[in-house]
C-alpha cells in the first residue's frame, strides 16, 4: 500500500483518504468517488472508497491500540491528549470551517459558529467530564459490600450522517476515547473533508497510532456495513436515517453488538396563544431553516393555537421573505445548498405532493431564481394539508415546514403525538403550569420550552419510539462507551 503521511496529505483538490493506524491510506485496489460542492455542483476532490479489506485493517489497529498504548496511558494522559484535540481544532478552525461549508454547502457563518467550535468543546467537554465521574458501591447489610468498575467497551465504530459532519463525529468520538475506547470512524459518503483533516489534528495531539481509525466509502455493501457487521466490533454508535438503524441493527445483531442510535424526528414546534409571538416567530425561523431545515431536531410541524395562527403566520411569512438564499460563502447567507442533486430533488417531491393534495404555498416552494446551478431551495412554508398529509408524517429534512391550527391542549398533544417519531418538542407558552404539563406529556426524548436547541452537554439527548436508541450526553454517553463490572465483597 501506498504510505502517505499526514501532512503530505494538504494538497489541492482535497483527496480524502482512509487514517489508519495513524498513517492516510489510499484504498486496496485505488477506488475513489468524486465529492461534489453542492453550491457548485463541482468536483471538489475525490474520496478513497473503503470496504471490507480497510475495516478489516481498521478494526485490527484498532484492536491493538486498544489493548496496547491506549490502555497503557494514565488516565491523565489520555485526558491530556483528548484536551488537545480540541485545542488544534479550534486553532485550525478557519481552515475546518471552510472545508465543512465546501463539502455540506452550509454557510459559513454557521460552520464557522456552531459546528467547529462546538466539535472543539465536544472533545473540551468529555475530557473534563470524565474526571469527574465516579461509579456506584452499595453495602449489603453487614453482609458484603459491592462497588462497580467501569472499563471501556472496546473497539467502537462510529457511523455518521452528512448534516453536522465535524459536530456530530465528535460528539461521540470524544466520550468514546475518554472512556478508554479506541475508535473506527465511518463518515458519511458527501462530507468526508473534516473527517478526513481530523485523522491529521489527532496525529498532531500526540494520539497514538490505531487509536482514531477513519474509513470512508458508502453504506450498504461498503464500508459501513462491513463495519457493523464486523465480529471484532463491540459497539456501534449511529446517527442517521431510521431505515438505516434498523438495516445496521440486524447486521450487528449477529454479535450483539451494544448500539446507541439517533435517528430521524418529525418535531413539533407547539405554540399557544399565550406565548412571546415575536420570540416564537425568531427562534420558529431557526428551528424550521438553519443548515436548510437538514437538522434532525428540526421542528418542522408547526402547530399554532387558533387565536394567535393569523398573527404567528403572518409574521413569520414576513421574516423567511426576508431570508437570503445562495452562496454558502456570503456572509449574509441565511440558507445555503441542501446536500446534493438527489436530496433537493427528494424534497421538491414533497413540494409538488403538497401541491397535489391542495396545500397553500405561502412563500418559496421552488428554487431561486438565477441559482440553479447549485443544490438551493427557497425556505418553503405550507398549511392546509390534512393530518395524514405525508408532509406531516415523514421526515423531508429540507427548509419546508407545514403549518396548522388547533383549539386546545388536548387535541394539540394528541397530533403532537401521532407519529412513529419522537426525538424532540419545543412548546411556547408564558402559562407555567401548562408548559410543565404539556412536556410530560409530548412523547419526545427532549422538549425545549420557550427556545430550542440550547444544549447542556451534560443531559440525556437521544429520542423515543423509532427516533432512537439509548441516550447520549454527559453520564449517558459514559455509560453507552463503558461496561460496569459488579465487584461484591463478603465482609
Ligand atoms: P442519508 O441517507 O441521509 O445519508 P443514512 O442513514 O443513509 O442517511 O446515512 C448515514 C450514515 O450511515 C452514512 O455514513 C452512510 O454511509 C451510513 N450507512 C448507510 N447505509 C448503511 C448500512 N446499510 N450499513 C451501515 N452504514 C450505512
Amino acid at each position: 500500500m501506498n504510505v502517505q503521511t499526514p501532512s503530505e496529505k494538504l494538497v489541492k483538490p482535497f483527496d480524502c483518504q482512509h487514517y489508519i493506524n495513524g498513517r492516510y491510506f489510499p484504498s486496496e485496489k485505488g477506488s475513489t468517488f468524486d465529492n461534489i460542492n453542492p453550491a457548485t455542483q463541482e468536483i471538489i476532490g475525490s474520496v478513497a472508497e473503503g470496504g471490507k479489506k480497510e475495516v478489516d485493517l481498521a478494526v485490527a489497529a484498532a484492536r491493538r491500540a486498544l489493548n496496547g498504548r491506549w490502555k497503557n496511558m494514565t488516565a491523565d494522559e489520555r485526558i491530556r491528549i483528548i484536551r488537545k484535540v480540541g485545542d488544534i481544532i479550534l486553532e485550525r478552525k478557519d481552515e475546518l470551517a471552510r472545508l465543512e461549508t465546501l463539502d455540506t454547502g452550509k454557510p459559513l457563518s454557521l460552520s464557522s459558529t456552531l459546528d467547529i467550535p462546538r466539535a472543539a468543546f465536544n472533545f473540551h467537554f468529555f475530557a473534563d467530564f470524565m474526571r469527574g465521574a465516579g461509579t456506584e458501591a452499595y453495602q449489603t447489610d453487614d453482609l458484603a459490600i459491592n462497588y462497580a468498575i467501569r472499563r471501556p467497551v472496546g473497539v467502537v465504530g462510529l457511523i455518521n450522517p452528512w448534516n453536522l459532519p465535524l459536530l456530530l463525529l465528535t460528539w461521540k468520538l470524544a466520550p468514546c476515547l475518554a472512556a478508554g475506547n479506541t475508535a473506527v470512524i465511518k463518515p458519511a459518503e458527501l462530507t468526508p473533508m473534516t473527517a478526513t483533516l481530523l485523522g491529521e489534528i489527532c496525529h498532531d495531539a500526540g494520539m497514538p497510532d490505531g487509536v482514531v481509525n477513519i474509513v470512508h466509502g458508502f453504506g450498504p455493501d461498503s464500508a459501513g456495513a462491513a463495519l457493523s457487521e464486523h465480529p471484532d466490533v463491540d459497539a456501534i454508535s449511529f446517527t442517521g436515517e431510521t431505515t438505516t438503524g434498523k438495516v445496521i441493527m440486524e447486521a450487528a445483531s449477529k454479535t450483539l453488538k451494544k448500539l446507541s442510535f439517533e435517528l430521524g424526528g418529525k418535531n413539533p414546534n407547539i405554540i399557544f396563544a399565550d406565548a412571546d409571538m415575536d420570540e416564537a416567530v425568531s427562534t420558529s425561523l431557526k428551528s424550521s431553516f438553519v443548515n436548510q431545515g437538514e437538522v434532525c431536531m428540526s421542528g418542522s410541524r408547526i402547530y399554532v393555537e387558533r387565536e394567535a395562527y393569523d398573527e404567528f403566520l403572518n409574521k413569520f411569512v414576513e421574516k423567511t421573505k426576508k431570508l437570503k438564499v445562495g452562496d454558502p460563502f456570503d456572509p449574509d447567507t441565511n440558507i445555503g445548498a441542501l446536500i446534493s442533486s438527489e436530496h433537493t430533488e427528494r424534497v421538491m417531491n414533497y413540494i409538488e405532493l403538497a401541491k397535489r393534495e391542495g396545500g397553500n404555498i405561502l412563500t418559496g416552494g421552488k428554487r431561486p431564481e438565477g441559482q440553479e446551478s447549485g443544490c438551493f431551495l427557497e425556505p418553503t412554508i405550507i398549511t392546509g394539508l390534512s393530518r395524514n398529509s405525508r408532509l406531516i408524517k415523514e421526515e423531508i429534512f429540507g427548509p419546508v415546514v407545514t403549518v396548522i391550527p388547533f383549539d386546545d391542549e388536548e387535541e394539540v398533544i394528541a397530533q403532537a403525538n401521532d407519529t412513529h417519531y419522537g426525538l424532540s418538542a419545543t412548546l411556547w407558552t408564558n402559562d407555567l403550569r401548562r408548559a410543565h404539563r404539556v412536556a410530560g406529556q409530548i412523547e419526545s426524548g427532549m422538549v425545549w420550552v420557550n427556545s430550542w436547541f440550547l444544549r447542556d452537554l451534560r443531559t440525556p439527548f437521544g429520542g423515543m419510539k423509532q427516533s432512537g436508541l439509548g441516550r447520549e450526553g454527559g453520564i449517558h454517553s459514559l455509560e453507552f462507551f463503558s461496561e460496569l463490572t459488579n465487584i461484591c465483597i463478603k465482609l
